[in-house]
């Protein structure tokens, strides 16, 4: 099976149908999505429903929660509670209706799911230390756990009976490509596909990754998109200015 990992869209419709259309003859089997499909871009809607129409698999993001009010505006910075704001009143019943299907974590064959850390999914931790990481790959059920949130991408490797990380790949560039063990009882993995539509590592173009479980392969991507013409839309919209330079820097 080759599945597409997807987290961090952020109503970036440009990023989202960028990463899409190579998707589209990526022979991928599944879909599986990690959360954030809202909150900072301008089409918010249409990126719910490009997820729908793929039939992707789905856990929640802190900024589709709090669009059905299960987390607090209080949670946000200035900028995000601004665009928040905006963004509940462009979904419409049938975009919000998905929204409350979301889980905050979920599984599917090999893969955990889920947008934060796997010990509390529910506080929207980022996982950025060691000591996190070695936590939800203890109390990881499958042999993998894909998150996102960071809008970082990595892939992290768990050696079980030594307790100890075995390898960690932080991803620059067009293509980084790893191989995993598909060994549960020896092994746990860690990958965030990076964010597609705002990007935090200074490398604007939209990030996504592959899992290919037969080739036993996970390669993390970067794609070009049309980044002026999303910035146009938040301006268009009203929404804050800063959310729109950023995207420009990758940050
Ligand atoms: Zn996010």
């Amino acid at each position: 099976m080759r599945y597409a990992v997807l987290s961090d869209i952020h109503a970036n419709l440009e990023a989202l149908t960028a990463v899409m259309d190579v998707l589209a003859n990526s022979r991928i089997d599944r879909y599986l999505c990690l959360g954030d499909v809202v909150g900072y871009g301008a089409d918010p809607s249409a990126c719910v429903e490009r997820l729908q129409r793929a039939d992707a698999l789905m856990v929640g993001g802190n900024h589709d929660l709090a669009c059905i009010g299960k987390l607090q505006l209080g949670w946000f910075n200035d900028a995000a509670k601004t665009a928040l704001v905006w963004t509940r009143d462009q979904l419409s019943f049938t975009d919000l209706d998905a929204l409350r299907r979301w889980p905050l974590k979920t599984a599917d064959g090999p893969f955990t799911l889920v947008h934060g850390t796997l010990r509390h999914p529910e506080r929207f931790e980022y996982l950025v230390d060691v000591a996190q990481a070695v936590e939800t790959m203890q109390i990881c059920p499958t042999l993998m756990c894909l998150l996102g949130h960071t809008h970082l991408a990595c892939v992290i490797e768990y050696d079980r009976a030594q307790r100890r990380l075995m390898r960690i790949l932080t991803t620059a560039g067009e293509l980084s490509e790893v191989a995993f063990q598909d060994e549960p009882e020896a092994r746990r993995y860690i990958v965030n596909p990076g964010s597609v539509g705002q990007p935090r590592d200074g490398d604007p173009r939209a990030g996504y990754a592959i899992i290919d479980t037969d080739l036993t392969r996970i390669s993390v991507r970067r794609v070009p998109y049309d980044i002026e013409r999303a910035q146009r839309k938040i301006r268009d919209a009203g929404l804050p200015a800063f959310l729109a330079d950023r995207l420009a820097a990758g940050r």
